[in-house]
């Protein structure tokens, strides 16, 4: 055998522990000092805004807080027996059609807080209206992160196919062919982010008119809202309520009831959010 074994070619081309010749290593950069130096920590203002103490809600169970019977039978299967706070506070004026506005740390049960009364709302808007093929969708969630938009529909798919109701996800970084095919065909509850959200707007494929409940955070977000029916009822769950945040309450939310849990906040739970800025090359790594 004359070609040259695996551990020859080093010789054309670097080992990965050569490249620091040509490239300095973290360790050695300047930049990377100098921006460890100028390290800082970015805190958004707080919103100021009148909350309700969610632990304050007396104890109701789920189907108290008008939640149907097979939407309380699979929130029982996924382990949600009892209402949290954040839930007993923001299922009964969900339905009701109100703006929501409402803050509560990561893993205080905001998924469910907005999505079980979601697609119960869904589902009584829909009530004796046969479900028909290319329906525009009735409810759009927004992640900022499809990470999250993931984690969202695992929680909403399964409350929503209890009660025969669909659901699709549409975000960016993935053939959209998939996607546009769900919607062709129909579908009641869109959870996306908003980039592909956007693009399908505007490519015609996505059709915003008829929504119904949203939940949003980003800037993009105050676009696609633009885009929906003035009177649309509006849901905005947030571990943080910062000013950024602030506009879109007062673009778009009105009279909005809102819900934070005591002593629950983004700020005195254990979590720790940094940015780190690095070269494209070094993303990797
Ligand atoms: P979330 O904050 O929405 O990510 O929810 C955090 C976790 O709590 C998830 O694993 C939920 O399934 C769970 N969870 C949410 N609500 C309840 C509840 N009422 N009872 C028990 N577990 C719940």
């Amino acid at each position: 055998d004359d070609r040259p074994r695996r551990d020859d070619r080093g010789y054309d081309r670097p080992r990965r522990d050569d490249r620091g010749y040509d490239r300095p290593r973290r360790e050695a950069a300047p930049s990377h000092d100098a921006s460890r130096d100028a390290h800082v920590d970015v805190v958004h203002e707080r919103l100021q805004a009148e909350a309700i103490q969610a632990d304050n809600i007396a104890d109701a169970t789920f189907a108290d807080l008008g939640l149907g019977q097979n939407i309380v039978t699979r929130l029982t299967e996924l382990g949600a027996e009892k209402p949290f706070p954040i839930q007993a506070a923001t299922v009964a004026p969900i339905l009701e059609g109100r703006d929501v506005l409402a803050r509560g740390r990561t893993g205080s049960g905001k998924t469910i807080a907005f999505g079980a009364p979601l697609v119960e709302s869904v589902l009584r808007s829909q009530a004796g209206t046969r479900r028909e093929f290319g329906r525009a969708p009735k409810a759009l969630i927004m992640a900022p992160t499809r990470e999250l938009a993931l984690q969202i529909d695992r929680t909403v798919q399964t409350l929503a196919r209890s009660v025969g109701l669909f659901t699709t996800q549409i975000y960016g970084g993935v053939p959209q062919a998939r996607q546009v095919g769900a919607l062709k065909k129909g579908v009641d509850i869109v959870i996306g982010t908003p980039g592909r959200i956007e693009d399908l707007e505007r490519q015609g494929k996505l059709d915003l008119a008829d929504h119904m409940c949203e939940l949003g955070f980003l800037e993009p977000v105050q676009r696609i809202l633009r885009l929906t029916a003035g009177d649309s009822q509006k849901l905005l769950f947030s571990a943080t309520l910062d000013r950024e945040v602030a506009a879109l309450v007062d673009e778009f939310l009105v009279e909005p009831a809102v819900y934070e849990v005591a002593g629950e906040d983004q700020d005195s739970g254990t979590i720790d959010h940094r940015v780190l800025v690095v070269d494209h090359r070094d993303k990797a790594e």
